[in-house]
């Protein structure tokens, strides 16, 4: 197996026009998760996109599956992305003119992966997948978007409040459905969420607040 963590973060830095948060560690192994908590504002999105290579940080490094992403060349960097990393969003970035199947064969094609029907099946939208998306209520595109990024097979998934759009009982099955995926992939899950219910669902929680992480 890996003897290196998924996400190994030192000393992560981020201010805008003031310090957003400083000396962030983090390290993420295979099979682990964490939620991160925090006040609307504290930083948590940003932490998201640094973690996710989206966002450089002003300084400290980030390390996915071993590799230092500042050194990557930018080729080596956009494979990582299109193969390892897979991101949920509150705002679902769907093609709302096509079907929920026809988006969610895009990314089994882009991936190369097959459709997984079972856990179409698991987010309950194997009712509705052929209808457009533009039709389907925000909860159900939700687990649309959800089985798009799984689909893709990633091995480290960054959820940013995912399950927002969702009633009690849905957010709780698509958490147990994202921690079922890891165990499975050996993957990891890096969660965002405001929600202490949902945050107790991921192995450890901390709280992102006056710029420093601390474990809950
Ligand atoms: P959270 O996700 O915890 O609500 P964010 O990470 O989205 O917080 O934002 C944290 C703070 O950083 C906010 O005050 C936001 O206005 C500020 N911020 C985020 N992105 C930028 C940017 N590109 N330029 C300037 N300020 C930003
Ligand atoms: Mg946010």
């Amino acid at each position: 197996m890996n003897n290196y963590p998924l996400i190994q973060a030192r000393a992560l830095a981020k201010k805008y026009d003031y310090t957003l948060f400083e000396n962030i560690d983090i390290t993420l192994w295979s099979k682990q998760s964490m939620a991160v908590m925090g006040r609307s504002g504290s930083g948590k999105s940003t932490l998201l996109h640094i973690l996710s290579s989206f966002l450089e940080p002003d300084s400290g490094e980030v390390e996915l599956l071993g590799k230092n992403i500042a050194k990557l060349k930018e080729s080596e960097l956009l494979e990582l992305r299109r193969k390892h990393i897979g991101i949920i969003f509150q705002s679902h970035y769907l093609f709302k003119g096509m079907t929920a199947l026809e988006n969610i064969k895009a990314a089994s094609y882009l991936a190369q992966t097959e459709v997984d029907y079972e856990l179409l099946k698991r987010l309950e939208i194997d009712d509705i997948i052929h209808k457009k998306v533009g039709q389907l209520s925000g909860g159900q595109q939700q687990r649309v978007s959800i089985a798009r990024v799984l689909t893709k097979k990633p091995k480290i998934v960054f959820a940013d409040e995912p399950t927002g759009n969702l009633d009690k009982i849905t957010a709780n099955l698509v958490m147990d459905i994202l921690n079922e995926y890891i165990k499975e992939h050996s993957g990891a899950l890096f969660l965002v969420t405001h929600d202490l219910e949902i945050a107790k669902k991921a192995q450890k929680i901390y709280l992102l607040e006056d710029g420093k992480l601390h474990i809950v």
